[in-house]
């Protein structure tokens, strides 16, 4: 019985020192570096890279629906008049 407690405490312990840990810091999207929580970047550069990859891929994105839409609109247009 005691042991059991012992464990429970001793777990409960660690997953709290796990959380502090994860409280205290965050890492940079961009080279994982860690930062404090109030930050989303380690430097300005990399929140300039951030915000051009993200602009990147949100036009990857549109081009993928794009040429989805076009691809569903040649495939009513030839299997319509048939
Ligand atoms: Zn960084």
């Amino acid at each position: 019985m005691t042991d059991d407690t012992e464990k429970k405490k001793r777990r409960l312990k660690k997953a709290m020192d796990t959380d502090s840990r994860l409280m205290a810091h965050q890492h940079c999207p961009i080279d994982g570096k860690a930062i404090p929580m109030s930050e989303e970047f380690c430097s300005p550069a990399c929140q300039e890279k951030y915000q051009s990859m993200m602009k990147k891929r949100k036009f990857t994105i549109m081009l993928f629906y794009a040429a989805t839409i076009m691809f569903i609109i040649l495939i009513l247009i030839s299997g319509g008049s048939t």
